[in-house]
This record gives C-alpha cells, structure tokens and sequence, in this order.
C-alpha cells in the first residue's frame, strides 16, 4: 500500500496488488481434498451404496477391450487385482502418473508405449505439455530483529505444540510465508504481442512474489522472497523412466521442464527480483525489521558483478526450482483434431470410450496462480459432465461466468 499497490482479493478477477494468502486449513491442519470431500462421506450414518475407498491400491493399467475402458488393474498390499467399471474409469493419478498409467495401457506417443512394452492402443500426445511455475527465492536477507523472523529453532518449541493441539493456533500453524504479491512485467504489458492483442490477457499478473519471515537457515535470522514465473512460455515433456519403478511397480517419470529456454522469461524474472528489493529495502514496513538490512552475494555468481544482470542470470540458473504446480501431460483440447490435445472438453481420453482423466494433468496451460484451487473447478466441472452424460445432473455446482462477473464487480 505505502508504494501505490492495493490489497486485493487473492481468489477475485485478474489483478496486480497484494493479499494475504489463503489456504485450505481448519484450525491451524491443511485439509486435503480427501478430508473435505470423501471422509464426511464416509463419515455418514448410513454409508453411501455407490462410494468405497480402497486406501493402499495401487493402479497400473487400465483394461482395454476394443478401445473401451472397462476397469483397472491395480496391487493391493502387492497382491495383484482388478477392478471392473459398470460405467466408466476416471484417472486422477495427477500430472505424473496419469499419463504413466495411460503409456502402460497403450495410450500414448509410439515410442514411449513401447518402452514400456504395451501394445499401442492410441497414439496420443501423452506427457507432452509439461508446465510449471519456475520459482526461485532471493535469499538470505538477514535481518537484525529475530521475532519478525520464523525459524525452527526459536519457534517449535513446547508451549508451540501445546498451544497447537489445544487451540489449533500459534507458531506451529504459520506458513512461514506471510503475503503475495501479483503483478504484470513491462515486458509483458509492453511487448508487441500485448499491442496486438484484442484480449487483456498480457495485462494479466506474470509474476507472483511471495514474503517469507524465514530464508531457509534453520538457524538464521533471514527472510526471503520468492519470484514465480507464472505465465512462462516454456514447455517439457514427461517420458518414462523404463530403469526405475516406484512401489506399485510403475515405472518413474523423467521430468524435463526446460525452464528459462527463452530469455524473454529471463526479463520477466529480473522484474520479479527488482520489484522483490524495491519492497525489502526501501519499504519502511521491511525496514521496521531493522537494519543492517542485508542481502548475501551467491558465491557461485561472483565472477560476475553482484546484483548486475549476468549475476541474476547466473543465480537464476542455480536456484530455480519447481513451483510444485505441474500441469498438462494429458492435456485437454478442443477435439479429435487437435494435434495436442489427449482428452477433449469433457476429460474423455480421445478415441477411447469410457476413459477420462479429472486432475491437473489436463490444464492446456499452467494457469497464472497456485494449481489447487483450479484442479478443485476441473474436479467440479468433471464430475457434473459426468452426472451431465447418465442425466443425472440436477443444479450444477458451477457458477455461471455471470455471476463469476457479478462476484467480481463486488469484490474489486
Ligand atoms: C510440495 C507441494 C506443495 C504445494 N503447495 C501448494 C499450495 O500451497 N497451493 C496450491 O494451490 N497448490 C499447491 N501444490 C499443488 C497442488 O497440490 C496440486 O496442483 C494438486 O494437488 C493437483 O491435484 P491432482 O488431483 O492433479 O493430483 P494429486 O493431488 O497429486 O493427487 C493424485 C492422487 O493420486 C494418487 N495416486 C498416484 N499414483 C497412483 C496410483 N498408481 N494408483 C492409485 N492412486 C495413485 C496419489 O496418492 C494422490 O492422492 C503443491 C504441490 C506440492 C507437491
């Protein structure tokens, strides 16, 4: 607020500013979909006839007869078994072993359903638009005030877990990381595509910056900020790992990002990280923390001169890490002519009847913030195409982008 930014909405419309961050907790534990959607469920008095949960199952293959799908074979404490499907089969293995079951059933790049030693059922473009938010932090920024810091040492302590367990507050539920920032490059909102363009779609936020109270010394009084690409233009590409399998005797993938392949992310980057510095050192709400207020050269860099580009470039390059947002091997387009597309608008594997996929490998493109929230709607929207397809579907779940607007004039 003090350099002209406003605190938004974090969950509203496309927009630069700042905002605390949400999550998906109930009194201080994350909630995964598992706890917010099947254990009430479960929990149920009369327990659903049309809902069973096998925990420890492991799904390799689905069983194909004619390009249909009519179940799945599975291990079970490495007991192997199979399971048949009155109606359909939907994956939702997520980004990395969705497409690794479908190669294993013969759906999938030629050479990669004979790696693994299927018969190819469906060639598809499997594991080909692999993308992520490619993040690295700026650390470590010491600061002199250690209780505006979070780290281990000083904060898990006793009364920390006491208070936790009794009131489901205090030290321990922190998410060390306190704030987020979304704005848009002048790259971006400069850039010859952004002139062209009849959409406000490069005016939208490219860069995520999120405010940490701990860099990642368990030890040290440092804060970080950490820069996310999220609207990069680089794809991977997933391929199987024929040398190695995980418990379920899936093979592993291999996971090949190509991060920064353009420099047009590097700029984009190099923005992220000034606008991280403007905020920690000139801000009077960082400089509250107390000076010395300094951040430490990355040796590695220092052949170049320190905070010069070719020094950003160099750090970039040793510490981008995943944004642990992976998205798109079985990536969703507009048909059977879409060259890359595996499932189509209703997440049914293309030329493949009774299959779809429901999880964030679907995304044709990684969207502009964190992926959970977005594999929740496509869960949503999957399951009312589903009740849609058996005449099932009553109200849907889904507000309709009406009253999405409406929401947003509301929430500016
Ligand atoms: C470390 C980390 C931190 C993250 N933090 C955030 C965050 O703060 N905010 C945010 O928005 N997003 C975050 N994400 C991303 C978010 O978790 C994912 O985008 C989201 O969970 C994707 O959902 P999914 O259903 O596609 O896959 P998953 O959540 O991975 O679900 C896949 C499920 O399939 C199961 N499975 C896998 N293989 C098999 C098999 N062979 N047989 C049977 N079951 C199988 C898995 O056990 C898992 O339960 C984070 C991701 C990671 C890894």
């Amino acid at each position: 607020m003090e350099i002209g930014y406003k605190v938004r909405d974090p969950n509203g419309p496309q927009r630069v500013g700042f905002s605390p961050l949400s999550f998906t907790k109930i009194r201080g534990r994350r909630v995964s979909s598992y706890t917010a959607y099947l254990l009430p469920l479960l929990n149920e008095s009369s327990p659903r006839a049309n809902l069973r949960v096998y925990k420890y199952s492991l799904v390799s293959k689905v069983i194909l007869q004619d390009k249909k799908a009519v179940g799945v074979w599975y291990k079970r404490h490495g007991i192997p078994r199979v399971a048949f499907a009155s109606k359909e089969v939907i994956l939702s293995a997520g980004t990395f072993v969705s497409p690794i079951i479908l190669i294993n059933s013969g759906i999938g790049p030629a050479d990669q359903v004979a790696a693994v030693g299927a018969k190819l059922v469906k060639e598809l473009p499997v594991g080909r638009s692999l993308q992520d938010h490619p993040t690295f932090a700026v650390t470590p920024v010491l600061v002199s005030k250690p209780e505006y810091t979070w780290n281990l040492e000083n904060n898990i302590t006793f009364e920390g877990i006491k208070e936790f367990k009794e009131k489901g507050t205090g030290p321990v539920t922190a998410s060390v990381q306190g704030a987020e920032a979304y704005f848009t490059s002048l790259r971006s909102l400069f850039s010859l595509e952004s002139i062209q363009s009849p959409f406000d779609y490069y005016k939208w936020p490219d860069l995520q910056i999120l405010y940490s109270a701990y860099g990642g010394d368990p030890k040290a009084t440092d804060i970080s900020c950490t820069i996310s690409n999220v609207r990069p233009v680089s794809k991977g590409v997933l391929t199987v790992n024929t040398s190695a399998t995980s418990m379920g005797d899936n093979f592993l993938p291999i996971l090949k990002y190509n991060y920064f392949s353009q420099e047009r992310e590097f700029q984009t980057a190099f923005e992220g990280i000034y606008f991280c510095l403007r905020i920690l050192e000139t801000s009077i709400a960082f400089r509250t923390m107390g000076p010395p207020f300094t951040l430490q050269p990355y040796r590695p860099c220092l052949i170049y001169i320190f905070r010069s580009l070719e020094y950003w470039k160099c750090y970039i390059r040793y510490n981008t890490r995943s944004g642990y947002h992976s998205v798109g091997t079985c990536r969703m387009g507009s048909g059977p002519e879409d060259p890359k597309a595996v499932v189509d608008s209703k997440l049914r594997v293309i030329g493949i009847d009774n299959l779809r996929v429901i999880d964030a490998s679907i995304m044709p493109n990684v969207p502009n913030a964190n992926t959970l929230a977005p594999t929740m709607m496509i869960a949503e929207k999957g399951a009312d195409e589903i009740l849609k397809a058996y005449n099932k579907l009553k109200t849907s779940n889904m507000k309709s982008s009406v009253e999405y607007k409406q929401f947003g004039e509301q929430n500016k």
